[in-house]
């Protein structure tokens, strides 16, 4: 066969399959050819173009260092690539949920070579469990986290390690050219940054997850979201470390691999019901009428709420393109709830500025707070946003490293600014409506409107 090996997303050395596939089918690959294919980012934030052209850099740097050099490519180049190297058969991971866009995906590449009558082999790379054989006791999908957790969680089991060789992989692949116009001009190894972050998590952080996770201003995270969307981990290694370090601290240690049972959990659910990515998951819903209020929309974008938590959370968002769980599930129940807007306008942005997007995490994060979603917040549990600030910033350090207006305003008055502007113009010199905006909508009304809303179904 004349295989030609699609890394995009899957880019790190160890621990990946697409490797592995290659060496153990040696004996039936005449030509071998390495494809890096160059997603289109340029509806996303600048942040998160960089970190994505950053991390291919690398990854060819490190595979150059392995005397590997892959074709280089934009996207739409690829079905002309694999007519013009006459490909037989196409090896692609299937279960990458983090790709910009959907024609990215496993079904849409698959697709697409079909027209181009060249086979397609799909490759687990990036999720543990498999959608098509993970039922419950009925034989129907999980809808609910906790039984998939419960009946799953035993099937967590240490994984060996593949183990290619570069020096026969690059023995028989074929050297490629870079075709797209990105400058290959680094010396990183962000596979290796990243490992050792993760390293550093398990040794030192995960021992206080479960107690200061949620706490926003301590950023309490082991970042392994960002690795994972991008394949710099493999997560069969990432378990195998949870397993292995299980019995020095049960309590944290389970807490944490709960979370990435959560990921699982939602990529099996967008597996099986694919539709959910543009359409609740409750059919009931479908018919809600949501509000398109586009200035409101612009406000929650913007950090210009009069809600310090949300505003602090969506500037960080924008710099940094990353943002803290407790943070996503604030501003997401107010977009969703308070502002009641549609929440795929929410989950588009998210795509646009997450470095760490993954779209069934996303999708299922955005309809979990909406209460659209399976296993869902229920619709009157809607979170009060000052409540949530007081809980999960008590002391206001995390509004303050993103609000510099708040610097000086104490803890009683910088939760909600609009109901204490007297004293924040007496005491800190802060016109409320000037320096800092006015709440744009008032929570017991928002509350009001959200609950008659949803009462109709
Ligand atoms: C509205 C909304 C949108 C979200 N969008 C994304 C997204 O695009 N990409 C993404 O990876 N996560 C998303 N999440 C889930 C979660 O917020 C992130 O996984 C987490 O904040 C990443 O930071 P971390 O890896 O440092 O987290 P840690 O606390 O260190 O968590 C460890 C790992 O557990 C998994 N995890 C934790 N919480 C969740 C969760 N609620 N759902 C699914 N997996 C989880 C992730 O793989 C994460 O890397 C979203 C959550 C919400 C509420």
């Amino acid at each position: 066969m004349h295989l030609g090996v699609i890394l995009n997303r899957v880019f790190r050395t160890k621990g990946n399959p697409l490797f592995d596939y290659v060496e153990s089918h040696s004996d039936v690959i005449d030509k071998l050819y390495f494809i890096l294919p160059i997603e289109d980012l340029s509806d996303a934030s600048e942040v998160k173009q960089n970190y994505y052209y950053d991390v291919v850099k690398s990854f060819v740097h490190v595979l150059e260092k392995h005397n590997i050099h892959p074709y280089i490519i934009p996207y739409q180049k690829l079905g002309e690539l694999g007519d013009e190297l006459e490909l037989s058969h196409i090896l692609v991971a299937k279960d990458i949920m983090s790709y910009h866009k959907e024609s990215y995906d496993f079904r849409h590449v698959k697709l697409a070579f079909q027209k181009h009558e060249i086979e397609v082999i799909g490759q687990r790379v990036n999720h543990y469990f498999h959608p098509s054989t993970t039922f419950n006791k009925q034989k129907q999908p999980y809808q609910v986290f906790t039984s998939f957790y419960k009946e799953n969680r035993g099937k967590l089991s240490h994984t060996p390690r593949n183990n290619y060789q570069f020096k026969q992989l690059s023995q028989y692949a074929e050297k490629g050219s870079n075709q797209s116009e990105l400058q290959l001009n680094t010396n990183n190894d962000m596979e290796k940054s990243a490992r050792k972050s993760w390293t550093s998590f398990l040794s030192d952080d995960i021992s206080n997850y479960d107690k200061l996770i949620e706490d926003v201003s301590l950023d309490f995270v082991s970042g392994l979201s960002t690795y994972l969307a991008y394949g710099l981990l493999d997560i069969r290694e990432v378990i195998n470390d949870l397993l292995e370090g299980y019995e020095s601290n049960e309590k944290n240690y389970e807490a944490y691999i709960r979370e990435v049972m959560f990921r699982e959990f939602y990529y099996i659910l967008m597996t099986q019901y694919p539709e959910t990515a543009t359409k609740s998951f409750s059919k009931k819903y479908r018919s809600m009428q949501w509000s398109y209020n586009k200035s409101h929309f612009k406000a929650w974008q913007e950090g210009e709420t009069g809600y310090p938590i949300i505003d602090a959370a969506m500037k960080k968002l924008k710099h940094t393109g990353y943002m803290h769980n407790r943070l996503r599930l604030v501003v997401s129940q107010f977009l969703t709830k308070n502002l009641f807007i549609d929440w795929s306008w929410g989950e588009d942005y998210f795509r646009k500025y997450l470095i760490d997007y993954d779209n069934a995490s996303n999708v299922h994060g955005w309809q979990w707070s909406a209460s659209t979603g399976t296993d869902a917040v229920p619709y009157f549990r809607m979170f009060n946003p000052m409540r949530q600030s007081e809980r999960f910033d008590a002391q206001g350090h995390f509004i303050r490293s993103q609000l510099s207006v708040m610097k000086d305003v104490s803890n009683k008055y910088i939760h909600d600014p609009t109901k204490n502007k007297d004293k924040l113009k007496e005491n800190f010199n802060i016109e409320i409506g000037k320096d800092y905006p006015e709440k744009i909508v008032d929570h017991k009304e928002s509350r009001d409107h959200v609950m008659s809303k949803f009462k109709q179904f």
